[in-house]
């Protein structure tokens, strides 16, 4: 039987301990309900819920909604009680997660220390690669003799057209303006060879394990000094007046390999983005490590809180099913 008792609820104990708990309060009422459900047998109708305004007001407003509250739930009284005890095994089993971190982490073998073994490991990889680098052999070089780079010519059509000759090779570049006019264009139009056989700029005497990499080394440094020719042209700057075919392919101080015609080296360049990644990951591990040796700590160091907590947690749930205990 489920009476909406609580306007006959006495109120006047209500309060005055703060700390009373909740069950309390349903024993009261329960003890109405079976007042009333005597009252009820005797006079063989059951008397009207009573709302009375002057029993109401004397309820302290958070009291109410309890009340009103336990009045709500009374039909699913058991599957309240059922929730409760989930939600108190899901705590206890948060809780216990927390124990057995906290316990593993006070222990010399736990997965923190594996995974910053693992991150060690990893670190060690990098340093021999970063050291790998560095001790890297000489690149192959192959000296070019100082053919001068004569007749150079700029042309300007739809788009800007540079020639020279290196040893009667001619050679030449244009630009494409496809899809983009100069003056408004949106992206750099497209510069490339159109004319000249690289292998003819490959002296004969070159040892024959180094003809391709200079082939290949000469390829990008002609369109090197193709477009430097282009960008004179367009600053209204000089052409160079003395450039050889060894300004195409001189030594590299860094690492004794080809630099191209504005000195600038591949294999170094390569390098350094090589080293530079290398380091970003360096960095990222070194960061990884520091977080699991933090967490290993922050976790060993709330194990005492965590089982606080669960002392807290079992006599919270203790009282409580007392308290189902006592009602029934
Ligand atoms: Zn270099």
């Amino acid at each position: 039987m489920c009476i909406d008792g609580y306007g006959k609820l006495d109120t006047s104990n209500v309060g005055k301990d703060a700390s009373m708990p909740w069950f309390n309060i349903r024993k009261q009422n329960k003890e109405k309900e079976s007042q009333e459900s005597s009252a009820t047998e005797k006079t063989g109708t059951p008397k009207p819920p009573v709302r009375s305004a002057e029993a109401t007001p004397t309820l302290p407003p958070h009291m109410q909604r309890l009340v009103g509250e336990r009045s709500k739930a009374c039909p699913q009284r058991h599957a309240s009680v059922e929730e409760r005890r989930a939600a108190y095994d899901r705590k206890r089993l948060a809780i216990q997660y927390d124990i057995e971190q906290g316990y593993l982490a006070t222990k010399p073998e736990n997965p923190w220390t594996h995974r910053i073994e693992l991150l060690t490991e990893a670190l060690g990889t990098i340093e021999d690669d970063l050291k790998a680098e560095s001790e890297a052999p000489p690149a192959s070089f192959y000296p070019l003799p100082p053919t001068p780079i004569s007749d150079i010519t700029i042309e300007r059509g739809r788009g800007i057209a540079v020639s020279f000759t290196i040893d009667d090779h001619r050679f030449a570049f244009a630009e494409t303006l496809d899809w983009a006019e100069r003056g408004h264009r949106v992206s750099q139009p497209e510069f490339r060879a159109t004319v000249g056989d690289i292998e003819n700029l490959v002296p004969a005497e070159t040892p024959p394990q180094l003809r391709e990499p200079l082939k290949q080394h000469l390829t990008d440094s002609l369109a090197v000094f193709a477009t430097d020719l282009r960008d004179r042209a367009l600053d209204k700057e000089p052409m160079p007046t003395s450039a050889t075919l060894a300004d195409l392919a001189g030594l590299c101080k860094v690492c004794g390999g080809w630099a191209d015609w504005r000195g600038r080296c591949d294999a170094c360049t390569n390098r350094k983005a090589r080293e530079q990644s290398l380091r970003l990951e360096q960095t990222r591990l070194l960061r990884e490590r520091a977080n699991e040796s933090e967490e290993r700590h922050r976790r060993a160091e709330r194990l005492p809180i965590a089982r606080r907590r669960m002392a807290d947690l079992e006599a919270e749930i203790a009282a409580f099913e007392r308290s189902l205990r006592e009602e029934t």
